[in-house]
């Protein structure tokens, strides 16, 4: 198969986390028989520097005609970055919702694995983590209250603010067929997570969601209200596969997921749109602070590699072989600084790199 990807190094640390997981993409494509044809993109900080603008018409042009992208991050010290002293819109932030709009990417699929090796690092109590979990979230990027309609006025001497959470039918529809074709991938189960007990725009989605779920008869369908599913994360995780929610609600329990995996070192993310395509991102920043020195963790990436395989090229079996051989260096006890604990043996980013790669087989 031939794979156009789109590559996004990014700034801080994103160059070095990319290039690992590219090499471990080529490993694949040498392992399966794949070709892959990278086109190198600007943006954040980099493209600032070349263009003076942190995404270009061009760059969103080159990205469309690629199947995928994938990305490092982007940005920097907001206190000592130049690129902070121009006007909100010319920052290397401004790159990202704009490529996230020109591509349309409406849906964010954050993956919150606990590996049994590293459950040292999970807040939560051995009886609970025992075993590990793995869960997907599925969040929806473009609606709801964060895109509604808001104002701040005054009335009657008091100063009042609205915003508004709106969700149409075909909104919530688009990405819970993203959820059920993805829990198809899994084990089957997508919890859908709303407030249907209170908000209008809850009951639409619950509505919606069980209409969908009519084409899904192999898949099982539950309801959370989402209080009760804050407090079943950290007390039952491993009853969850895909949870389905929308956009303030995804939010706060994606990051709550990610919490009680450990280091954000580990975190995957993808943001789809309505074809196969994707963009594919560790869920952590350019982490300025450790950039250029070499110990940055390059596992987000090189997962976010394998979400990208699995879900815009169906490539199962290899997306399989990236996350086995990453489990496999850590049981072998091989770590980043990020993930370092007693007895372990510590390894820079290419090392990282270098291990993951030579256990695709
Ligand atoms: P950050 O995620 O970059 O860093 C937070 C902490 O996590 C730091 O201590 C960092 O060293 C550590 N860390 C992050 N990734 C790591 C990795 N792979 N290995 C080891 N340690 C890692 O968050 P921040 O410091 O708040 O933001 C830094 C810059 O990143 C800012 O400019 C911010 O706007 C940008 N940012 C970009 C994205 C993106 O590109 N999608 C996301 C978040 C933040």
């Amino acid at each position: 198969m031939n794979l156009k990807i789109g590559v996004i190094k990014g700034d801080g640390i994103g160059p070095e986390i990319v290039t690992e997981a590219m090499k471990v993409l080529d490993k694949v494509g040498e392992v399966y028989g794949h070709t892959l044809d990278y086109d190198q993109l600007l943006m954040g900080g980099a493209s600032i520097d070349v263009h003076g603008v942190p995404l270009t018409d061009d760059t969103i042009r080159r990205a469309k005609e690629c199947d995928a992208v994938l990305m490092g991050s982007i940005g920097g010290d907001a206190k000592t970055s130049p690129w902070y002293q121009l006007e909100p819109d010319k920052r290397p932030e401004a790159g990202l919702l704009k490529i996230r709009k020109a591509l349309n990417l409406f849906a964010n699929l954050r993956p919150a694995v606990l590996y049994e090796e590293l459950k040292g690092a999970c807040p939560l109590k051995e009886e609970i983590t025992e075993g590990g979990f793995d869960m997907m979230i599925m969040r929806e990027l473009t609606g709801g209250l964060y895109f509604g309609e808001r104002r701040t006025v005054e009335e009657n001497g008091v100063m009042t603010a609205y915003d508004s959470l709106t969700y149409n039918e075909n909104e919530i529809r688009r990405i819970a067929k993203r959820a059920f074709d993805i829990a198809m991938k899994r084990r089957r189960k997508v919890t859908s997570v709303d407030k249907a007990n209170v908000l209008d725009s809850s009951r639409l989605w619950r509505k919606v969601v069980e209409e969908v779920a009519g084409e899904y008869p192999e898949v099982t369908l539950e309801h959370m209200l989402v209080d009760n599913c804050a407090m079943q994360l950290v007390k039952d995780p491993k009853q969850f596969d895909v949870i389905l929610t929308e956009n303030m609600f995804g939010d706060i329990l994606s990051d709550e997921a990610s919490m009680v995996t450990g280091s954000i070192g580990m975190l995957a993310s993808a943001s789809l749109n309505e074809t196969k395509f994707g963009l594919y991102e560790p869920s952590g920043g350019s982490a300025p602070d450790i950039a250029g020195k070499g110990i940055a963790n390059p596992i987000a990436t090189i997962l976010s590699a394998a979400m990208m395989l699995r879900f815009s090229f169906d490539l199962d079996a290899e997306a399989d072989a990236i996350e086995k051989a990453v489990a496999d260096v850590l049981r072998e006890g091989w770590r980043t600084i990020d993930i370092m604990s007693d007895g372990k043996s510590q390894v820079g980013t290419e090392k990282m790199g270098d291990l993951i790669a030579a256990h695709i087989a």
